[in-house]
């Protein structure tokens, strides 16, 4: 017999109502976030209220005025103060003390250990993601990737043994690969990186947390196949398959 209020006594009562949703999954899943900016605050935020235990965050910046409109984590008193990775991994433990989020601080070229059940791409520059890309994928880690640029977005959704994101990169990413753009404006390269407002970073970033939640739950085949373009100016979306590239190097 169900007592009245019993369900709001279960802090996942929500995520449980959803019949595919497996909690033990999520809860016992390893998750790596590569960027604690604005993409990464808002995945962190949703992987932790979703459930998710086990959250590595890496980042190798310090905070600055700019993050401050587009980052949930942040305060005033950080500007120029911690690494965003620690700040990120502190204040979403407020969210669910329980929960184990690890900062890391360094490049995803640092990264050794890929011991991962999934891998979110919150970063701002095309080399750090092809790298994500391919590490990822050579270590069978289902890879979420999330761009934004104004009021669009992109996610792209990387499963084992399917197209990657090297795969559907075009020939004018490949020219700017090499460019790491900072929504500081500190290490800019040729082109200004337009950063995302808020709204459009929340949109990208919560559909990257649910693509991993889907993941965690045993239910990767409702996965995005393969990339998602969302347009905030016209409120339009829409999902392209892809196909594995005959000369991608991460395949064969
Ligand atoms: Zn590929």
């Amino acid at each position: 017999m169900i007592r009245v209020g019993q369900h709001d006594e279960d802090r996942f009562d929500r995520m449980r109502r959803v019949p595919w949703v497996d909690m033990d999954g999520i809860s016992s899943s390893r998750v790596l976030v590569v960027g604690a900016g604005a993409l990464g605050n808002e995945a962190v935020k949703n992987l932790v209220l979703a459930g998710f235990r086990d959250v590595t965050v890496l980042d190798m910046d310090h905070v600055v005025a700019s993050n401050l409109s587009r980052c949930v984590f942040f305060r005033d008193s950080d500007v120029g103060g911690g690494m965003k990775t620690e700040i990120v991994a502190a204040r979403a433990s407020e969210l669910d003390p329980s929960a184990r989020i690890k900062p890391l601080v360094g490049r995803v070229q640092d990264l050794e250990d890929w011991d991962y059940d999934v891998a979110l791409g919150c970063l701002d520059n095309v080399a750090a993601r092809l790298h994500l890309n391919s590490h990822a994928y050579f270590h069978g880690v289902p890879y979420v990737d999330g761009a934004t640029d104004g009021f669009r977005g992109k996610v792209q959704t990387v499963l084992p043994g399917g197209p990657c994101l090297q795969c559907v990169m075009n020939r004018s990413h490949a020219r700017i690969a090499e460019v790491r753009f900072s929504c500081t404006g500190n290490k800019t390269g040729f082109v200004p990186k337009m950063a995302a407002d808020i709204t459009t970073t929340a949109v990208v970033a919560a559909i990257q947390a649910r693509e991993a939640i889907k993941i965690a739950s045993g239910k990767a085949e409702m996965c995005i196949k393969h990339v998602t373009y969302y347009n905030g100016e016209n409120n339009e979306s829409f999902t392209l398959e892809a196909r594995i590239g005959k000369d991608c190097v991460n395949h064969g």
